[in-house]
């Protein structure tokens, strides 16, 4: 009787709503690609207050009135996506053009994989109550091989981790077992999550698949400990699955780094206009250099090599999703002839080539990434965080639907198809 007088009281709550409040903004016509299940749902309309989606109905049934109405014909309303191995320009001006690119990629969310003290300061500036910029997830200073703690400092270390705000401990490798496990023990003590690369490596310092496997370890990049390690493989991903890992593959930066384009495709790559002349003059010689000194027969062997390699990368990002392992989304644009957000749409493309399906892609990109972190987006329901884009083409059919973006849903505001266009511009180099 409690639960139907409360289901009453909501159900009246919502009729006095649409009949008497108007809500803040209402997409029409639109077909909604959920991203909870493999489906299109025509005809919707899209309510939003307060930053929620309040309200998915059939567009011709809908009563409510809205402050805003966008009409959504022949457009598809899907998720906005994550960048889940991002690393955060130093000045602030390249940091903001570095949002921007994210933002007209479609891109509202970026977890930070190398961190720094001064990150929880842009955290603070850049994701105000009102920004549009990207939201940052953050992780601690890297801990390295190099670096050596007592008991008394990794436990000063986690701890103060926690208290700056950041959202877990980065390892790109630690010094032995010994530290791996202490590090494990504090961070279970103060529940700090741990992400990074994997920690064992068979030609530097190995740490145990019981200590890793045991640890607070969330997520893993690279692929780290599957490729060239086929003694370990099977078991390996047995356990990724049954400890609900996220793996990070960063395939774009292999593809880039290993050598697999002509520098006349990797100018002519999407984006790259946003790219200064001179840091692509720099990206060009070097890497034209390179390959002259290492002789045309001998880079040719080293190309063949590493797409052999490729190869294998994409055959492990199959078997761990076919396994139900959740991959999340980030082409690591840290490096040469890697632009920032448009390389996350390069990334999805390769996991096509994978074998993966659109709707899987999508994923990692989408609901992945907002399950890694518990967060209330990532799909299009009811009671969701409005966070999304709209875009002319069905991602699910076709995945380049996203590299045009129309509008971005974000953070209780819309930035519509001008104000995207004028971002754009905004960062183009003089
Ligand atoms: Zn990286």
């Amino acid at each position: 009787m409690k639960k139907f007088l409360c289901f009453l009281i909501v159900l009246s709550f919502q009729i006095a709503f649409c009949q008497n409040k108007e809500a803040d903004f209402i997409i029409t016509n639109v077909s909604v690609v959920p991203m909870n299940s493999e489906i299109v749902l025509k005809n919707q309309s899209v309510v939003i207050t307060d930053g929620k989606i309040i309200e998915i109905a059939d567009a011709r049934k809908l009563k409510t009135k809205a402050k805003q109405t966008i009409d959504g014909k022949g457009k598809f309303l899907v998720p906005s996506l994550a960048d889940a191995h991002a690393h955060l320009p130093e000045n602030d001006t390249e940091l903001e053009k570095y949002f921007k690119l994210n933002l007209i990629n479609g891109v509202t969310k970026l977890r930070s994989m190398r961190g720094d003290s001064k990150h929880i300061e842009m955290k603070k500036k850049y994701n105000t109550e009102n920004s549009y910029y990207p939201k940052l997830y953050l992780s601690s200073n890297p801990i390295t091989r190099n670096l050596s703690f007592t008991k008394e400092e990794i436990a000063a270390f986690v701890k103060e981790t926690k208290e700056n705000g950041f959202d877990f401990i980065k390892v790109l490798s630690i010094k032995n077992q010994e530290l791996f496990d202490e590090l494990n023990t504090v961070c279970k003590e103060y529940d700090v999550k741990i992400g990074g690369h994997f920690p064992s490596n068979p030609k530097g310092v190995v740490i145990s698949d019981e200590s890793f496997f045991g640890s607070n370890y969330t997520s893993f990049e690279h692929l780290g400990g599957l490729i060239g390690e086929p003694n370990s493989f099977e078991s390996r991903v047995k356990s990724i699955k049954e400890k609900g890992l996220y793996a990070c593959p960063t395939l774009q930066w292999y593809i880039i780094g290993y050598g697999q384009f002509s520098v006349e495709d990797m100018i002519k790559q999407k984006g790259m206009q946003f790219i200064n002349p001179e840091t692509v003059k720099e990206w060009t010689e070097k890497t034209t250099l390179y390959r002259e000194k290492t002789g045309k027969k001998e880079f040719e062997e080293e190309v063949a090599l590493y797409a052999k390699e490729l190869q294998e990368r994409r055959t492990v990002i199959k078997r761990l999703n076919d396994e139900g392992v959740p991959l999340i989304l980030g082409p690591d644009s840290s490096s040469k002839f890697i632009v920032p957000g448009f390389a996350m749409h390069e990334e999805m493309k390769s996991y096509q080539k994978a074998g993966l399906t659109n709707y899987a892609i999508l994923k990692t990109g989408t609901v992945n990434f907002a399950n890694l972190f518990n967060e209330n987006y990532g799909t299009i329901e009811v009671g969701k965080n409005a966070d999304f884009l709209i875009v002319s083409k069905n991602p699910l059919k076709r995945l380049d639907a996203l590299e045009k973006i129309e509008g971005i849903y974000f953070n209780n505001q819309y930035l519509n198809k001008n104000a995207l266009e004028e971002m754009s511009r905004s960062i183009l180099p003089n």
